[in-house]
C-alpha cells in the first residue's frame, strides 16, 4: 500500500502514521522526523534546515525532494511506504508524481485528517516527544504514566522548539497558504480520502482503515 498522509500540524499524522506502519507493516517516513534527526546528529543537512524549521517555514523543495526520491529507492518501499509531512508544495507532489511514474508505481490513497485551527493549537502546544525513541504524547490527550517520561523506554519528553504558540500559528498560515492547494491536487486524482480528526485517536484509526478498506 502507498499512502500519504496529508493535513494541518498537530492534526494527528503522527500519530496515526505510528498505527497505520504497524497494521500494514509498511515504513514511515516523515520528513520532518528526517530532519530533527539530522538536527540532532549536527549533519550539514541539520544545518541547512534548521533555521526555516524554527520559524515554522517550509523547508525548499530541491531538499526534501531529493530525500524523499533516495528514501523511496530503498528496499523496504518495495512493497509500499507512508509518506507522513510530505509532500507540503505542489511543487512537491509534482515531483513525487514524477518520481514514483519512473519507478512505475502509483499512489494508492490519499489520508487528509481535518481539524480546526482551535484544536490544532491545542494538540501542538501539548506535544510532547520521547527524546529518545520520539514516541510522541500529548500533557492532556495522551499524557504518559510518569510525568515526562516515555511509558515504551523511559527516555525523557521535550517540547518541540516549533510547537511554541507564535510558531504553531505561523506553521498553519504556512499550511494554509502552501499545503492546502494539496486537497484539490489529489481529489482531482480521485486519491483523496476525508477523516474527520477531532474525534479520538482510536476513532479516527478505525475510520482511516474502514475507508482504507473500502466499509465506507
Ligand atoms: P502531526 O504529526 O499532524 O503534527 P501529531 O500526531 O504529532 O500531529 O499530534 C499532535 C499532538 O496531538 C500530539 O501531542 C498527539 O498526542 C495529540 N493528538 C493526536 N491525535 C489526537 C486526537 N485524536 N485527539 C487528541 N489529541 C491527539
Ligand atoms: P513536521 O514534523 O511534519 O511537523 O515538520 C516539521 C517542520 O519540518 C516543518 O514545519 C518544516 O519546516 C519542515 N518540513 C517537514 N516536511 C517538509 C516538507 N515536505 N517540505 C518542507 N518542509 C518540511
Amino acid at each position: 500500500m502507498r499512502l500519504v498522509l496529508l493535513g494541518p500540524p498537530g492534526a494527528g499524522k503522527g500519530t496515526q502514521a505510528s498505527a497505520i506502519v504497524s497494521k500494514y507493516s509498511i515504513p514511515h517516513i516523515s520528513t520532518g522526523d528526517i530532519f530533527r534527526a539530522n538536527i540532532k546528529n549536527g549533519t550539514e543537512l541539520g544545518k541547512q534546515v534548521e533555521a526555516y524549521m524554527k520559524k515554522g517555514l517550509l523547508v525548499p523543495d530541491e531538499l526534501v525532494v531529493s530525500i524523499v526520491k533516495d528514501r523511496l529507492t530503498k528496499e523496504d518501499c518495495k512493497e509500499g511506504f507512508l509518506l507522513d509531512g510530505f509532500p507540503r508544495t505542489v511543487n512537491q507532489a509534482e515531483a513525487l508524481d514524477k518520481e514514483l511514474k519512473d519507478m512505475n508505481l502509483k499512489l494508492d490513497r490519499v489520508i487528509n485528517i481535518e481539524v480546526g485551527k482551535e484544536i490544532l493549537i491545542e494538540r501542538a502546544i501539548g506535544r510532547r516527544i520521547c527524546k529518545n525513541c520520539g514516541a510522541t504524547y500529548h500533557v492532556k490527550f495522551s499524557p504518559p504514566k510518569v510525568e515526562n517520561t516515555c511509558d515504551k523506554c523511559g527516555g525523557e519528553l521535550y517540547q518541540r522548539d516549533d510547537d511554541k504558540a507564535e510558531t504553531v500559528e505561523k506553521r498553519i498560515e504556512v499550511y494554509q497558504e502552501q499545503t492546502k492547494p494539496l486537497i484539490d491536487y489529489y481529489k482531482e486524482k480521485d486519491l483523496l480520502l476525508n477523516i474527520d480528526g477531532t474525534k479520538s485517536i482510536e476513532e479516527i484509526f478505525y475510520d482511516i482503515v474502514a475507508s482504507l478498506e473500502g466499509d465506507f
